[in-house]
Order: structure tokens, then C-alpha cells, then sequence
């Protein structure tokens, strides 16, 4: 059979530990067999990270905004016993906080659903998409650690000149910590409109929710954002489309997602997306049962695993020892970038191999041959086989060539 060619370029970023040996796997037996295509390859193991003083992530970064598509593999965000095992310089920072400052925009998580695999929340009948904003808040914080009593103030000095507006953190009489955050009016409004674009393109009701409460003026910011551009350009497609936009707080939207159905959106700021993202990824399943893009509002897209680097499988890995690692959001990322490129490259045949390989992996899973964290949650079966990392791969493989060939 013919390979299928990819028509644009693909922007490659390779990663760490067993997130990046499932990732050559994954080239190796489900794409190269197949496909000719063109990639622009960016190596963010830790260490190549290191030698370049980290330019090599930025070059990434401009890449996507080049090429317009792009998929990443999980890499070390390095604390200090990585500088350590690692022997690095210093202290890089995220790559994924430093890609998604750059390119900007909102990161979509959606659960991948099998059908021997039931939501430990039985309410939960379709998946729950988390839409989480990107950029600022604590991701690219200021903070301090206060050794002293003395006074702490927010100030803001006007690019203009003028008075510098002053307000008093805290007066400390001994030690503490204090956070600088912050976010633009600009990168909100792109948020809501990411939203807003994903919900109706799904045909799902989008829900929003902050702290307002509490936050009267930062978390009130968001809110009153989603809602200006719900009214301005959203309000009328949405009723036509029978789609609704809700907004409460974030606690009692964490009662009701509980008890819905599932099947909407849920937009989050930056730190609550990071945190629910993984509370609904285990929900369905397993951290690697989760599909993650980043939308950026100038129409790039950065498909990846939303899991990490899988360390502790890792060191088992180099041991010797056979492990059995989960590569679906691997898998996922690549299709989904597939997908993304032949729809913008209007190539019909790269879209089909991707839904090919998806339904190839999915199947994989409800014939029982699964990994050793679905193996722990899938509905009981004589079936249900714990395989290594390979075998499972192997097995999708098979699947997909009986799928392109026929
Ligand atoms: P992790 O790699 O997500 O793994 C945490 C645990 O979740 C694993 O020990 C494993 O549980 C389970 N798990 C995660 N992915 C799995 C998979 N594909 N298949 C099977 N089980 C899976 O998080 P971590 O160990 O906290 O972090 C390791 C490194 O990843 C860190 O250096 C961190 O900076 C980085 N990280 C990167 C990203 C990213 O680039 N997207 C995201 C998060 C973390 P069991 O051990 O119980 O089997
Ligand atoms: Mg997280």
C-alpha cells in the first residue's frame, strides 16, 4: 500500500524519560509505516534544553507560529533534584509555561472515552472538555520570601509618568511569603473567544466559573470579560444552536459538574484548569486517557500528552525491568495533529488516517488488551489482558494495518 503524504510541515518536540522512549515508539510502528511526512524537529530533552540555555524551547515555540501545527512530547519541568541528577546550569523554566506564554491561547482537555471503561463518577455519561486559560496568573508569578517585619505594597508606576498607585499587601511582623500575578485584558478576551468558538464548533454547552466572590476585581475581571463578548458575539449563534452559556461560581460549579451528565465545556483560569484537568483525567480512567491542545487566538495549535514524563516507569525502564506504560495521549496528540494539518492542508486522506489510528487504539482497549493502569479500573472481563508498553503499541499497529488495507 501506498504511504499517505503529509502535505505541510509538522513541528516535532521531542521530550524526556519513558514519555519520550513511548514517543519514538509510537513514530516508529504507527506513523513512519504509513506516512511521508515532513517534520521540524526540536529536541526538548532535558539536557539538549540545558546546552542551549533553553533557546532551543523558544525556537519551538516560533516554529508553531511558522508552520501553524505542531505535537509535543511530555519533558522534565526541572526543580532542584533535577539540576542535580541532570547536572544542569540552573533552574530552566516550564517548557510547556514558556510555549504557551509565547503562543498564548487556551489548552482544551478531553477525555477519551472506551466503552469497558466506566467514569468512577456514574453521573458522568459523555466527556467533560476542560478549556483552561494559558497564560499568566501563578505560571509566571512574582513571589518573595519575607525574613523580616517590615511592609509590603502592590505598586503600580503609569508608563506615562505619573502617580504611582499604591496599596499595602501586608503589614509583617515576622516571616512570611508574598505573590505578584497578573493577566491582560487581551489574553481573557482571547480565552472567552477560544471558548466561545470551541463549544459551539462541538455543539456543547460551555459553563465558566472563578472565584468572584472572593476575587472581587480579578477574578470579577474574567467574568465580566466572558460576559461582554457572550452578549456582543455569542448569544444569538448559541440560541440558535439550542447552546447555552452559564456562568457561577467556582465551587458551586464544582457541586453541579459532580452530578451532571458531562458533555460541556468547562472553561477554567490557568491553576484551576491545571488541577480539575487531572481530577477529570482519572475520573474516565487514567492520566494518559486524556486528549490536550492548545488553541492560540492566531490560529496555531500545539497537540500534546497532558500527562508528565512517567519517571517512576522510567527508572524501571533502565533497570531492565519491563514496564507497562500507557501511550494513548501519545497516540492522541499525533492524531490529533494529523487531523488539525490535513484539515488545514484539505488532504481528506491524512484526516482518515487519523480517525484510523484513533478507532485502531480504542478497539485495542475494548478487546481487553490494555495497560496496567486501565487494567486496575476496566469493567471486570476474562478478556482484559495487562500488556507491556509494546505489545500494546504492536497490537494497535495490527489494528491499524487491517484498518488501512481494508
Ligand atoms: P507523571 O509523569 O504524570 O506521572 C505520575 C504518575 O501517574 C505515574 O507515576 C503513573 O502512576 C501515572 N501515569 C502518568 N502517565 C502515565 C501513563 N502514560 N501510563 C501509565 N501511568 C501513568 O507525573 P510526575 O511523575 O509527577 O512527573 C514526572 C515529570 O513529568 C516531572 O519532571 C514533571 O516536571 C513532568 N511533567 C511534565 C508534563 C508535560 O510536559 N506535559 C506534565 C506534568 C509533569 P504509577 O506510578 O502509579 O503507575
Ligand atoms: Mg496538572
Amino acid at each position: 500500500m501506498d504511504k499517505i503524504k503529509v502535505k505541510s510541515t509538522i513541528v516535532e518536540i521531542d521530550g524526556d524519560e519513558m514519555a519520550r522512549i513511548m514517543w519514538k515508539m509510537v513514530k516508529e510502528k504507527l506513523l513512519l509505516p504509513h506516512l511521508f511526512m515532513n517534520v521540524e524537529y526540536y529536541d526538548l530533552h532535558i539536557k539538549n534544553r540545558d546546552v542551549t540555555n533553553d533557546q532551543v524551547t523558544i525556537d519551538a515555540a516560533t516554529a508553531i507560529m511558522r508552520h501553524g501545527v505542531g505535537v509535543k512530547c511530555a519533558t522534565i519541568t526541572p526543580n532542584e533534584d533535577r539540576v542535580r541528577e541532570y547536572n544542569l546550569k540552573r533552574l530552566w523554566k516550564s517548557p510547556n509555561g514558556t510555549i504557551r506564554t509565547l503562543l498564548d491561547g487556551t489548552v482544551f482537555r478531553k477525555p477519551i472515552l472506551v466503552k469497558n471503561i466506566s467514569s468512577s463518577v456514574s453521573a458522568w455519561k459523555r466527556p467533560i472538555t476542560i478549556g483552561r486559560h494559558a497564560y499568566g496568573d501563578v505560571y509566571s508569578n512574582t513571589e518573595m520570601r519575607i525574613n523580616s517585619p517590615g511592609r509590603a505594597e502592590l505598586v503600580f508606576t503609569p508608563a506615562g509618568g505619573g502617580r504611582p498607585v499604591k496599596q499595602i499587601i501586608k503589614e509583617f511582623a515576622e516571616a512570611g511569603i508574598i505573590q505578584g500575578i497578573h493577566n491582560t485584558d487581551k489574553s481573557i478576551e482571547s480565552f472567552a473567544k477560544a471558548c466561545f468558538t470551541f463549544a459551539l464548533d462541538q455543539k456543547i454547552d460551555l459553563w465558566f466559573s472563578t472565584k468572584d466572590t472572593i476575587s472581587k476585581t480579578y477574578d470579577a475581571r474574567f467574568r465580566d470579560i466572558f460576559e461582554e463578548e457572550y452578549k456582543k458575539n455569542w448569544k444569538l449563534k448559541f440560541a440558535k444552536s439550542g447552546l447555552s452559556y452559564f456562568f457561577t461560581l467556582i465551587d458551586d460549579a464544582v457541586a453541579r459538574i459532580i452530578k451532571s451528565e458531562g458533555g460541556i465545556l468547562w472553561a477554567l483560569k490557568n491553576y484551576d484548569g491545571d488541577v480539575m484537568s487531572d481530577m477529570i483525567a482519572s475520573a474516565y480512567g487514567s492520566l494518559a486517557m486524556m486528549t490536550s491542545v492548545l488553541v492560540s487566538p492566531r490560529g496555531y495549535y500545539e497537540y500534546e500528552a497532558a500527562h508528565g514524563t512517567v519517571q517512576k516507569h522510567y527508572y524501571k525502564h533502565l533497570k531492565g525491568g519491563r514496564t507497562s506504560t500507557n501511550p494513548m495521549a501519545i497516540i492522541f496528540a499525533w492524531s490529533g495533529c494529523l487531523r488539525r494539518r490535513g484539515e488545514l492542508d484539505a488532504t481528506p486522506h491524512v484526516v482518515s488516517f487519523a480517525d484510523k489510528l484513533e478507532e485502531s487504539a480504542i478497539s485495542t482497549i475494548e478487546s481487553g488488551i490494555m495497560t496496567g493502569d486501565l487494567l486496575l479500573v476496566a469493567d471486570k472481563s476474562p478478556d482484559n489482558k495487562k500488556v507491556t508498553t509494546k505489545a500494546f503499541i504492536d497490537a494497535v499497529a495490527e489494528n491499524l494495518r487491517k484498518k488501512l488495507s481494508g
